[in-house]
This record gives structure tokens, C-alpha cells and sequence, in this order.
């Protein structure tokens, strides 16, 4: 930190002296491998590749470095650009749009270095049109598309991929949900009012807008399906704690929940990657609406007590939602998990819960504040539900377990 300011601070006398010198009005025009040499600028060599540190580069551009300590997030501003930086990944933002470097930045006598090569590469990306440009979102992909690379989750972060199949007397349970007069469906957009739910590292997005926004796209996409009555339980940006949200879907006597949340990891917090389905663990109760089982006595002897049986058609529904939400992006499928959050646990009736990316990854944030991606997101959730609700076989093993990385901050 201290190198960092002495860096800085000589930067600034430089630029003074330098601003004397006639220099070419666009910095694309003479490479900068040369400004740097006439400049004085000395460049390190790493593997074969020129660095450029950024207050150097500030230097040439006439811009200026900022280093914010806490976030380890550096920011370089010249003429109307403005670059981003953050110590652990590849990732930089560049007049905000995503970029991606060939390795990390590094550190060099305490201040961050980027290769010269990819500083030309931003320098000229001006007069690069866009759809050559080296952008990395997670933008949907067609269906199946992005499916191989989005099973390559992280060892560890998956359970195995398995068959999910349905128990005895399960799809029957399902099929008679579906054949109701009317079927009650609570979208639960987690977080709201003074709890922001988890924040954006880089644009400091807040999870309970794209909560809220995601579940009212997924209202809007299932309101023509016939039979479906749809509560939210929130409709705005308002606190609804989480009793008042179980007893929501309960008073209500629903049939369905999906609880909708971004993630956010206490570690590798710029590289935490992937989508993930949770479903209970357990159930504190079940409506007696939601497992009424009209068989004979052998038939119950043979099926599953009540909460179980609840429990096995949110694991199908999750294992839906999952799929389809794997055919849409091309982030990592990190599988469907048991949990015993409150809104699994305290709901009485087939409930998920859906972590749709990590919030904190600056990619994945700023692919959270497009409506397209946000569009996809629901739809693909909306699929789900459509397929579960209208028996859809499931079309691949899908990961079932692995390690809940996150327990999400109060879900
Ligand atoms: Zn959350």
C-alpha cells in the first residue's frame, strides 16, 4: 500500500513535466511499447510478456490510479475511460463491459501490473466493433448450446450425477396437483426493504432488486398458463421476514413455492461461479392439501409418510428448474442440494429455492443487471415448473447433493 502511494505520488509530479511535451491526441496511434520507451517508462517482463504497472500506464494516458485498500480493487481513469481491476481474477471492466485478460493482474513493487499487450488491446478496442471484442458474459445461449461446458462445476461443489426418479406414488401426487381446479403457485423474491440481501462487488447491485425483478419476469411469463393462480410475496422493495413469508404460502394453502435468490460466497468471492437448486431437507409440517393420497391401506402402507413424500416432489421440481436452467446458461450447473432453510422447512408444501449466480462474481453481476439475461432466468424457471407440473420425464442425470458452499446470508 505504501509503495502503491509512493508510486502515485511521483506519478503525478511526472505527469506535471510531461504535460509540457507535445504528445499524439489519440493513444492508439503510437504503440505503446514505444511511448513507454520514450517516455521512461520501464515495463517488467514475465514469461516472455511485457507488464505495464497501472500507474505508469496512468502516467502515459494522463489518468489517474485510485486503490481502494479494503476491496483490493484498483481503478485507472483516463480521457472518458475508466478501467477496473481486482486482485483475484482475469476479469477486468472496461467503460463497463466485461473483458478478460489471459492470466490475473499482478503485483509489481506493490502495484498492480496488466501485459502491455492487453493494455494496447483496450486502447484500440474503440475502433474494434463489438462483436469481435473478447467480452465474457454468461449472455443465454440457444438451448443445450452451453450445455457440456456448463456441467464443468468444480470438483467437490457437486454431488454425483444421478437419476432422479420418482418414488412410489409420486408422479400420481403430481398429476393430481396439476389436474386441480386451480393451482396455487407463491413466488417468494428473497430479501427486500432494509435487507439488500447480498451486494455486487464492482457495481454494488443489490439482490433483492434482481430477486424482485426475476420472480415479477416469471409471473408475467406464466400468467397465460391456464389453471395457475399466482401470489408473490412481495411485490415491491418491502422487508417480509421469513415467518411472514411460510405463512404466506400456508395461509394461502399453496400448492407450489419457488423462492428466488442470487448467491454470494464468503471466499473466492470474484471467481464463486454457477447456478444451484435447493430443496428441504426436512418439513416442520405439510398443508393437508398438499398430500392427500387417495389409495387403499396397503397402497399408504407402501408410500412414504407425508413429509417425505413432499419433500420427493421438490426434488423432482428442483431437478427440473435445474435442467432447464442448464440448457440456458453457460455458467457452472452446480447440481440440486437438500437444505433446511426456513422457507423449505417452514413451507407445507413442494418448495424450492433458487440461487441463480453469484452476485459478488463482477461478471456474473454485471450479466445480472441485463434484462435479457434476467428474461432467460425466469424463463428457464418457468420452464421447470411447466414440465414438472406436466410430467415431463427428466432428459439427463442431474447432480444431486455435494457441499452447500454458502448457506445464503438470512437465505
Ligand atoms: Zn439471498
Amino acid at each position: 500500500m505504501k509503495n502503491f502511494l509512493r508510486a502515485g505520488a511521483a506519478s503525478l509530479l511526472l505527469i506535471s513535466l510531461f504535460c509540457l511535451c507535445p504528445r499524439p491526441t489519440r493513444a492508439a496511434d503510437i504503440p505503446l511499447e514505444q511511448q513507454a520507451r520514450s517516455a521512461n517508462v520501464t515495463l517488467y517482463t514475465f514469461s516472455g510478456e511485457k507488464w505495464i504497472t497501472l500507474p505508469d500506464l496512468a502516467f502515459l494516458l494522463k489518468g489517474s490510479v485510485n486503490h481502494h485498500a479494503a476491496t483490493g480493487r484498483t481503478e485507472l481513469k483516463f480521457s472518458k475511460h475508466n478501467l477496473v481491476l481486482l486482485p483475484e481474477t482475469n476479469k477486468v471492466l472496461y467503460d463497463n463491459q466485461v473483458q478478460e485478460m489471459k492470466q490475473t493482474p499482478r503485483l509489481v513493487a506493490g502495484v498492480m501490473a496488466i501485459p502491455v499487450n492487453f493494455a494496447t488491446y483496450l486502447l484500440n478496442l474503440a475502433f474494434i466493433p463489438a462483436d469481435q471484442r473478447s467480452e465474457t458474459t454468461f449472455r443465454p445461449v440457444p438451448s443445450g448450446a452451453g450445455k457440456t461446458e456448463g456441467r464443468e462445476s468444480a470438483a467437490g461443489d457437486t454431488g454425483l450425477p444421478e437419476n432422479v426418479t420418482l418414488q412410489p406414488g409420486i408422479a400420481e401426487l403430481i398429476s393430481k396437483t396439476a389436474a386441480k381446479s386451480e393451482i396455487v403457485l407463491v413466488l417468494d423474491p428473497g430479501h427486500g426493504g432494509h435487507d439488500s440481501g447480498a451486494i455486487g462487488s464492482i457495481r454494488g447491485l443489490e439482490e433483492k432488486l434482481v430477486n424482485l425483478d426475476l420472480a415479477l419476469r416469471l409471473e408475467n411469463y406464466l400468467k397465460n398458463r391456464p389453471k395457475l393462480k399466482i401470489f408473490l410475496t412481495r411485490k415491491d422493495d418491502t422487508f417480509v421476514s421469513l415467518p411472514d413469508r411460510t405463512k404466506f404460502a400456508n395461509d394461502n394453502n399453496a400448492d407450489l413455492l419457488i423462492s428466488i435468490h442470487t448467491n454470494s460466497a464468503r471466499y473466492n468471492r470474484y471467481t464463486a461461479d454457477g447456478f444451484e437448486t435447493f430443496y428441504p431437507r426436512s418439513k416442520a409440517a405439510v398443508l393437508a392439501s398438499n398430500v392427500s393420497l387417495e389409495t387403499d391401506e396397503i397402497a399408504a402402507l407402501l408410500t412414504p409418510p407425508s413429509g417425505d413424500r413432499v419433500i420427493q416432489q421438490s426434488q423432482f421440481l428442483a431437478a427440473h428448474i435445474q435442467e432447464r436452467l442448464a440448457s440456458w446458461l453457460i455458467t457452472p450447473d452446480r447440481g440440486i442440494k437438500k437444505a433446511n432453510f426456513w422457507m423449505l422447512k417452514e413451507s407445507g408444501m413442494t418448495s424450492v429455492l433458487v440461487e441463480v449466480g453469484f452476485i459478488c462474481n463482477p461478471n456474473i453481476e454485471a450479466n445480472l443487471q441485463q434484462p435479457e439475461v434476467r428474461q432467460a432466468i425466469a424463463r428457464a424457471i418457468g420452464e421447470g415448473l411447466e414440465n414438472y407440473l406436466d410430467a415431463k420425464p427428466l432428459k439427463s442425470p442431474i447432480s444431486v447433493g455435494g457441499s452447500v458452499v454458502e448457506k445464503p446470508d438470512n437465505e
